[in-house]
């Protein structure tokens, strides 16, 4: 699909271009250790670059090797995790931190059929981390690189479908460099980040704009129609009692292990709702209703002081509940007795 000829200028300018313009603050290329490539690359599954920066170096703090991850209890990694969603993935974090530690003596295997053997880790992951973490020149098709492929040769196919996937797997192997994966890779990532933007490509200021053949970019990838978004409601119960808020361990499938508001036994009418926020979950947009309660605490709760709350685990949406829930009942203490929220 794309002539040697054309490869070797292709990879020739986008590394020119990368050396000037490529994304170098990103913290986890300021070594490309192992670790630090296996860590951002769980962290920037579904999570955007933005959000990971400052948790990511957070984490580097807290667990800065393979052996302290290992080491580390699993409420601290939960814990750790918070804000960066999906649960799922700081847990076979922790578990493949066990086994790596355990059978390769810390050292994260530099081969693809081990990588590929470890929990969390997919084709995609075990070759970007061959490619970030060993320099290997694989192919590496994430969705920003997908694009780029996709329109640098006007292919228009679906890629879900058998020869869109076909099309898009000859011009990644054609455009494989031989050596500098690390770099190459990257600079095709920083391209698709900054240039080939999904919904604003820059083809004026592209270096590959005349090796390029997409007709009209904005419509590539032809995707298939997104999933409509569903909307949904629900109603969490808030126990606060001298100081202390009471919380349910959850038990999935959302957030398993992690501290949330428990769900009100009984329907509530929602004129008497304290508050309430809006939060997206895979493909639903939720409505969470908030009420303070005043009967009896369920036994299964757990009572948390205050400032406990920093330190366990609790997803996104319930944080900004909490926080919202108690900086209502705070002002409510300072106004007079009639405006109180609950009862203490
Ligand atoms: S020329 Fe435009 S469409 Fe082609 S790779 Fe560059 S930014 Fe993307």
């Amino acid at each position: 699909m794309i002539s040697e000829n054309r490869s070797n200028q292709i990879q020739k300018k986008l590394l020119l271009w990368f050396q000037k313009n490529g994304r170098h603050h990103l913290p986890w290329r300021k070594s490309f250790s192992a670790y630090e490539v296996l860590v951002s690359e769980f962290m920037l599954q579904q999570t955007t670059v933005k959000t990971i920066i400052p948790r990511f170096q957070k984490w580097m703090e807290l667990f800065p090797s393979i052996e302290t991850l290992a080491d580390a209890s699993e409420e601290r990694v939960l814990s750790a995790w918070q804000g960066l969603g999906y649960y799922a993935r700081a847990r076979r974090l922790h578990a493949l931190s066990k086994i790596v530690q355990e059978k390769y003596a810390g050292v994260l295997p530099n081969n693809l059929e081990k990588l590929l053997a470890l929990p969390g880790i997919g084709p995609y992951s075990a070759n970007a981390i061959l490619a970030f973490a060993f320099d290997q020149p694989v192919e590496v098709l994430d969705t920003n690189i997908i694009r780029i492929l996709v329109r640098l040769n006007n292919i228009r196919e679906r890629i879900d479908t058998k020869r869109g996937r076909s099309l898009l797997q000859e011009a990644a192997r054609s455009l494989r460099p031989v050596e500098k994966g690390r770099s190459f890779t990257s600079a095709l990532m920083d391209l698709g980040a900054t240039i080939c933007k999904a919904l604003d490509p820059q083809c004026k200021s592209c270096p590959l704009s005349s090796e390029c053949t997409a007709e009209d970019p904005l419509t590539l990838p032809y995707q298939e129609p997104r999933l409509a978004v569903i909307k949904k409601s629900e109603q969490r119960a808030f126990y606060y009692r001298k100081n202390k808020v009471y919380l349910e361990r959850s038990e999935g499938p959302h957030w398993r292990g992690l501290w949330i508001l428990p769900r009100s036994s009984t329907p509530q009418d929602s004129s008497t709702m304290t508050a309430s926020l809006l939060y997206p979950i895979t493909r639903y947009r939720v409505t969470m209703e908030l009420y303070s309660l005043r009967g009896p605490i369920p036994p299964s709760l757990h009572p948390f002081a205050e400032e406990e709350l920093k330190s366990i685990a609790i997803p996104s949406p319930h944080r900004r509940a909490l926080n919202l829930l108690l900086k209502k009942d705070h002002s409510s203490e300072k106004t007079p007795k009639k405006n109180s929220l609950w009862n203490k």
